[in-house]
C-alpha cells in the first residue's frame, strides 16, 4: 500500500498492566442516562430509549494530558463518564451475551461547548461543534474485564481544584451497559475498538483555564487533566 498523503496516526488507549495498546474504532456516546442529571439539563428522567451522538476517535486525550480550551465558546462544561471498551461487536446482540463484548473500562470526560450545544437544540441542529472538538475525550488508561470484572455499582465522581463537582454511582444509570450495547448494536454494527462514554452523573458546570479536573471511578481508576 503507497498511501498518497502522511495517513493519520491510529488512535489508541493504554491498558493497565501491559505495554500493549488498545485501537479505538469508534466513540460513542449516551446522552441523559442519570436521573438527576436528566432533571438537570431540562429533561424528564422516566426510561425514554437512550440517545447517542458521537465522538472522534482523535478527540482523545490519553496519559492525563492537557485539556486545551476550545475556541468559539465561552462555556465548556465537564461531564464524568463510565467508558466502555468493546473487545468484540456485531448487530442486534442479546441484552444478555452484551457483556461478553467489552473488554474493559475507563474512566471519561466528555467535554462539551454547553452555549454550543443549547444554540444547536434551540435550533435542531446537531451537536458536533458541540461535543466532537480537538482534545473534547479525554480518557483514562483502560482496565480489563479479566482484571476486574464487570461494574453494577462503584461511585464516579470529579473533582475540580479539589473540590467536589460531580458525584454519583453507576447503580444510578437508566440504560445498564448491557442494555446500551444490546440497544446501539441494532442501529449500528458495532466493532472491536469501540468505545462507549455511558452518560454522566449530575453537577456538570463550566471549566476556566488553569483548573485541575480529577475523576474517579471506583474499581476503575484515576483520569487527571488540566486546562490549558
Ligand atoms: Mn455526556
Amino acid at each position: 500500500m503507497r498511501y498518497a498523503i502522511t495517513p493519520p496516526e491510529p488512535a489508541v488507549l493504554p491498558i493497565r498492566g501491559t505495554d500493549a495498546r488498545f485501537p479505538v474504532h469508534r466513540i460513542y456516546c449516551v446522552g441523559r442516562n442519570y436521573a438527576a442529571h436528566t432533571i438537570e439539563m431540562g429533561g424528564d428522567p422516566d426510561r425514554d430509549p437512550p440517545f447517542f451522538f458521537q465522538k472522534n476517535t482523535d478527540n482523545l486525550v490519553i496519559n492525563d494530558g492537557n485539556f486545551p480550551y476550545p475556541p468559539r465558546t465561552e462555556e465548556v462544561h465537564h461531564e464524568v463518564e463510565l467508558v466502555v471498551a468493546l473487545a468484540t461487536g456485531g448487530r442486534d446482540i442479546a441484552v444478555e451475551r452484551a457483556l461478553g463484548r467489552v473488554f474493559g473500562y475507563a474512566v471519561g470526560l466528555d467535554m462539551t461547548r454547553r452555549d454550543l450545544q443549547a444554540q444547536c437544540k434551540k435550533l435542531g441542529r446537531p451537536w458536533e461543534i458541540a461535543k466532537a472538538f480537538e482534545h473534547s475525550a479525554p480518557c483514562s488508561e483502560l482496565v480489563t474485564v479479566d482484571a476486574i470484572g464487570h461494574l453494577d455499582e462503584g461511585a464516579i465522581w470529579l473533582r475540580v481544584n479539589g473540590e467536589m463537582r460531580q458525584e454519583g454511582n453507576l447503580d444510578q444509570l437508566i440504560w445498564k451497559v448491557p442494555e446500551i450495547i444490546s440497544y446501539l448494536s441494532g442501529l449500528f454494527e458495532l466493532a472491536p475498538g469501540d468505545l462507549i462514554m455511558t452518560g454522566t452523573p449530575a453537577g456538570v458546570g463550566a471549566v476556566s483555564r488553569g483548573d485541575a479536573l480529577h475523576a474517579h471511578i471506583d474499581g476503575v481508576g484515576e483520569l487527571h487533566t488540566t486546562v490549558a
